[in-house]
């Protein structure tokens, strides 16, 4: 491996002003061996080193790799293979351990752990770090966390080892062995290293740059090496799993903080609309079970005329619409005994009745009572209600009590095919009609321009369908705002957390990792981060609807049994929640993404020469 610059120029514009940092400058390095960078205080050392690395381009010249161009495509390559790097203010990633600190960038550069382990003790053993193995950075020296750069850095086993003031940090005897250390590391690998120390430098090398003469060439070849020699086999990266993962825990304390808070908005959601949902469901049985159903009450229009004639009744038994015709029975006419006070509706049998006890008429004269009917007047099936007109007593024989929710009052529901043929003749009145039939709508569109058209039933399901249809409204606006605003926060959240690691994210790029590998890594942490706010949030809201269910707590609280029941879209009873777990998904994944492009964006250079 050899490594040239050539006729390299940098500078930094400030508005008008240039400031030129390196100008012109040609540099032949050796294929092995310690080269140090020597200068003062921004004369552009550590400049020099992050071209070298790649991190920084130049304005002009070119970097030459065993003498082929170093082109801006294969950088993240040659950054991966070629680059090591120990920092001046020694980068270590703050969520990771030492151990994970170390390790990270030789699995970028595709060894494995079982391949490094053994070196890395070594390293740690000569530095005296072995007992910090398992700390975070934020828990060592400054010097401590110098010797854990050079052993991060040694383990990369790359062609190319840069090092920025390695030993500023540390006291004589540290330095003098880490000095011995680059020398030994620099017997098979060409290692460059910055310092101010030149006194100690000199005693390791005699290959120095000095920023501070006006020398523009050097020339440290010691041999000829073949123009074209093949690069270096790649090797493939290791995942980097532990990194999520340690990123997960590490900011556990603002991901909780954003799980409790969206659990409680799933919670909220999933209750609400499944209350509108269950209490919708609820009604609709409500309403099938009413026992007016399919009835229709029709007038004339005409106020003169109020009768109707056979005529009519034939032309309306003709409409297939309309299952049966006939006259009223108008029980006004008589009383019921012992001051009992009776609605008198007539009904057809359907199989939907909310039956308390009893069946359905069968016997002449049999009667359906409703259950405050049953309750005011004490009356069981069986028993006999009496009925006089005209002087004659009927008697009605009770043969079911149902539940009737929708049509207020003590109720008498007859079915005039079982009333005794004599009184139904009597009870008769010729103005007004029932029509019997299940297509409300169609017989109101026909006959509404000619007579007037009742339905009992239908009034009430319009009026609660609006009430519901407005309960629907607000209940979805309320979500949808709510969801709205905890998904905007969420982003926040994780973008922040995102570009708080704009410095890890340099660490690993100048460690060869590439800028689409960064967007996905940090778009599949996001991800996770989505999937385990959505699953738990879904299991936490399942486990709140199984628990109502389980203790019919909206029966004994609210008195309607299943209230809480999810609507189904398109999957079953679970769609909603695997719903919600892909929104969860997807917007994370988005916050995550877009939180690596801003950092993809920034200037790394800066952030790894700075403190
Ligand atoms: P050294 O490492 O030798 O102390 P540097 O290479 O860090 O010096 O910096 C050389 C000069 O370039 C300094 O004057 C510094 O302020 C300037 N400089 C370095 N990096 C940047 C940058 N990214 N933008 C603008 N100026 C920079
Ligand atoms: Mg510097």
């Amino acid at each position: 491996m050899a490594l040239q610059l050539i006729k390299i120029t940098k500078f930094y514009q400030f508005g008008k002003n240039k400031q030129t940092v390196l100008n012109n400058l040609t540099i032949k390095f050796p294929s092995k061996g310690l080269i140090a960078i020597v200068g003062k205080s921004g004369s552009g050392k550590s400049t020099l080193l992050n071209i070298i690395a790649g991190v920084e381009k130049a304005n002009s010249g070119q970097i030459l790799i065993d003498g082929h161009e170093l082109e801006r495509e294969n950088i993240v390559q040659y950054q991966k293979d070629y680059i090591s790097y120990v920092y001046q203010f020694y980068n270590l990633i703050p969520s990771l351990t030492i151990k994970q600190n170390i390790i990270l960038p030789a699995l970028i550069k595709g060894y494995s752990y079982n391949d490094i382990e053994f070196k890395m003790m070594t390293y740690c053993n000569q530095l005296e770090i072995v007992h910090l193995l398992n700390n975070y950075p934020d828990q060592l020296s400054g010097g401590q966390k110098q010797r854990v750069g050079l052993v991060r850095a040694f383990l990369c086993q790359t062609p190319i080892l840069l090092a920025d003031e390695p030993t500023g940090a540390l006291n004589g005897i540290q330095s003098k062995e880490v000095m011995k250390l680059l020398k030994q590391y620099a017997k098979q690998h060409l290692v460059i290293v910055i310092s101010h120390n030149i006194s100690l430098i000199k005693k390791y090398t005699s290959q120095i740059i000095d920023l501070d003469q006006n020398i523009n060439y050097y020339d440290f070849k010691t041999s000829k090496y073949h123009k074209y020699s093949t690069y270096f086999l790649p090797r493939q990266s290791k995942r980097l799993f532990f990194y999520i993962k340690q990123q997960i825990k590490y900011q556990r304390n603002k991901l909780i903080m954003m799980f409790v808070s969206q659990i409680f908005i799933i919670i909220a959601f999933v209750l609400l609309l499944s209350a509108c949902n269950g209490g919708w469901l609820y009604l609709k049985n409500r309403f099938q079970s009413d026992p007016l159903k399919e009835i229709i009450e029709v007038y004339q229009n005409d106020y003169l005329n109020t009768m109707f004639k056979e005529d009519d009744i034939t032309k309306f038994k003709e409409n297939s619409l309309i299952d049966d015709v006939s006259f009223k029975l108008d029980f006004s006419q008589g009383v019921f005994k012992g001051n009992q006070n009776f609605e008198i509706y007539q009904i057809k049998n359907t199989k939907n009745f909310d039956y308390q006890s009893g069946h359905y008429p069968s016997k002449e004269n049999q009667i359906v009572i409703n259950q405050k009917a049953a309750k005011k007047y004490d009356l069981k099936v069986n028993d006999e209600i009496e009925y006089e007109l005209n002087g004659i007593s009927y008697s009605f024989s009770i043969s079911a009590i149902i539940n009737d929710y929708i049509n207020e009052g003590n109720n008498i529901y007859i079915d005039r095919n079982i009333i005794d043929e004599n009184l139904r003749q009597q009870l008769e009145t010729k103005d007004v009609l029932i029509l019997i039939s299940s297509k409300y709508k169609q017989v109101l569109d026909k006959y509404q321009d000619d007579f007037l058209l009742v339905s009992y039933h239908q009034e009430y399901v319009d009026s609660y369908q609006m009430l519901f249809d407005l309960a629907y409204i607000v209940v979805i606006i309320f979500i949808s705002v709510s969801f709205f605003i905890s998904i905007i926060l969420i982003s926040i959240i994780l973008k922040t957390i995102f570009i708080e690691r704009k410095k890890d994210t340099c660490i690993l790029q100048v460690n060869g990792i590439s800028k689409l590998r960064i967007v996905s890594l940090f778009g599949f942490e996001a991800m996770l981060i989505g999937m385990i706010i959505g699953i738990v949030g879904s299991v936490v809201a399942f486990g709140t609807l199984f628990l109502i269910s389980l203790f019919d707590l909206d029966k004994n609280i609210i008195g309607i049994n299943n209230l809480f029941v999810l609507p189904r879209y398109f999957l079953g009873s679970f769609d909603l929640f695997i719903l919600l777990i892909f929104i969860y998904i997807i917007i994370c994944w988005i916050s995550g993404v877009h939180g690596a492009l801003i950092i993809n964006k920034m200037d790394g250079s800066i952030l790894l020469k700075e403190n």
